[in-house]
């Protein structure tokens, strides 16, 4: 079974989509990646779905991506008296560190990091957004606000402080034990909330050494001031738009999103585009205009994958919108413009052996056509570089690993094979022609280009590119 797609589809699950059946249907309508969002549910929650997606895995017989997402360090307001309360525009309003509920005059702000870090002027957004309250005066425990844009406020609603560094890890107590349950469940990538620095995926690469890919969301504006460094020490990256359109100003996003974009893809890290992509969906079996031309803008820009959230996690038609997303994309990759507009955007090659024949791969797959680029990898290396060049003819990413065959289900393109490694040229080659053949790339007659290292079985030796064509092979032993 393969995809008639380059770009992939990531689908958060939660209570509408979180059975066997729903799972199923979700993946046969184009999911590749499923996401645990760590925000919401418990550990045994986590543990359910993750079985349920691993024996559809084997009933497909396709290995299948999962992505724990952690939650961050979400800060919030404290709770109030009467539960909400209306801000006036104009009006004053404290933020402080006495737990007590809070009122219409003052709310609990129980996050000393804030306070620590305050100037005056700073703001600070309560509600995504909708609340604005910029800083008078501050002490270490309180601060005196002014309300630029009122409106209610309730208890625990979350604070986004965009102006303010934060000196603290992106990683909570709570973070901390889902990432090592997610570990032992056995994750394929791990996103990380609000990094602000290089340093915290360093620290996440620590704690996870190679048990899963990891992935930044970018959603802070100071993670974008290092955007080329996070992008560097990350295996791949998210465009978090729900934060970061609370962080920056809304109009700033669209363009954030294509700096993202063609960052990610000049350093070879896959991108994935997130937040209200088919929102509407959440109630609604179709989506509007504005929502199919917004992931088709996603699409024509490269992006390695488009993500679902609320639409298929706690939506009335989870299905529909996979596979309203999956047409969007098969009718943008039919558009020669496609082509046109991916092309345009070609990274440069890396001065390295595996740059070069990937590079290759993609100037002879405009000379003559390919059925398939054929990539042989250990570590899924070879296959991301290929797909960096975004070629014409689909990669197929053979490897001996399955956690490797699951961690390419999110990178444009790849269409992951598991088989043991090769002893031989010869083998390697009919192999390549028997799967190509047996998965549905080509036709008997085509030719196929294949890259792989030798000596076989050893990670980062990308060093040989071979031609052949699509063959009867006398048996199935040789
Ligand atoms: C986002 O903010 O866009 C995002 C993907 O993160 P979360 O769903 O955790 O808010």
């Amino acid at each position: 079974m393969r995809r008639r797609r380059n770009a992939k589809i990531i689908g958060t699950l939660g209570p509408s989509s979180n059975s066997h059946d729903t799972i199923l249907k979700l993946f046969d309508a184009g999911i590749d990646v499923f996401r645990l969002n760590f925000s919401h549910g418990s550990h045994e929650d986590h543990a359910k779905t993750h079985a349920i997606i691993r024996s559809i895995e084997t009933e497909r017989q396709r290995p299948i991506g999962i992505l724990a997402d952690l939650q961050g360090p979400k800060l919030r307001v404290g709770t109030f008296k009467n539960s909400k309360e209306m801000l006036k525009a104009g009006d004053h309003f404290t933020l402080d560190q006495d737990p007590t509920p809070g009122d219409a005059s003052r709310a609990p702000l129980l996050h000393p990091e804030i306070f620590a870090a305050l100037t005056v002027g700073a703001q600070l957004l309560v509600n995504d957004g909708k609340i604005r309250l910029k800083v008078i005066e501050f002490t270490d425990t309180s601060a005196l606000t002014e309300i630029i844009v009122g409106g209610e406020i309730s208890s625990n609603k979350g604070v986004n402080v965009p102006d303010l560094y934060l000196p603290i890890s992106p990683l909570t107590d709570k973070d901390r034990a889902d990432l090592s349950y997610a570990l032992s469940l056995g994750v394929d990538w791990v996103a990380m909330s609000f990094v602000q620095r290089p340093e915290d995926m360093t620290e996440l690469r620590e704690l996870v050494g190679n048990q899963a890919a990891i992935m930044a969301k970018l959603e802070k504006p100071s993670a974008i001031e290092h955007l080329t460094a996070i992008v560097q020490l990350s295996d791949g990256v998210m465009v978090a738009r729900g934060d970061l359109g609370v962080e920056m100003p809304q109009e700033k996003v669209p363009v954030v999103q294509k700096k993202i974009l063609r960052n990610a893809r000049q350093e070879g890290k896959p991108v994935v585009v997130a937040t209200q992509m088919l929102e509407s969906m959440i109630q609604a079996p179709i989506p509007t205009r504005a929502e199919s031309s917004d992931v088709a803008t996603a699409i024509y820009d490269g992006a390695d994958a488009v993500m679902l959230s609320a639409e298929t996690a706690a939506g009335n038609y989870p299905v529909e919108a996979a596979t309203a997303m999956n047409r969007i994309i098969i009718e943008v990759e039919k558009d020669p413009y496609y082509r046109k507009s991916v092309d345009a955007a070609i990274p440069t090659p890396g001065d390295t052996v595996a740059d070069a024949i990937s590079s290759g791969l993609r100037h002879m797959a405009t000379i003559m056509p390919l059925a398939a680029t054929f990539t042989y990898t250990e570590s899924g290396f070879s296959s991301f570089r290929a797909a960096r060049e975004r070629p014409e003819a689909p990669v197929i990413g053979c490897t001996p690993n399955r956690e490797t065959a699951r961690r390419l289900a999110l990178v444009w393109g790849v269409h992951a094979v598991i088989h043991e490694v090769m002893n031989s040229i010869d083998e390697m080659v009919s192999t390549a022609i028997r799967i190509t053949l047996a998965e549905g790339f080509g036709e008997m007659g085509e030719i196929i280009a294949i890259t792989a290292g030798m000596p076989f079985g050893r990670t980062g030796t990308t060093n040989l590119l071979r031609m052949t064509r699509l063959k009867e092979l006398p048996d199935q032993s040789t």
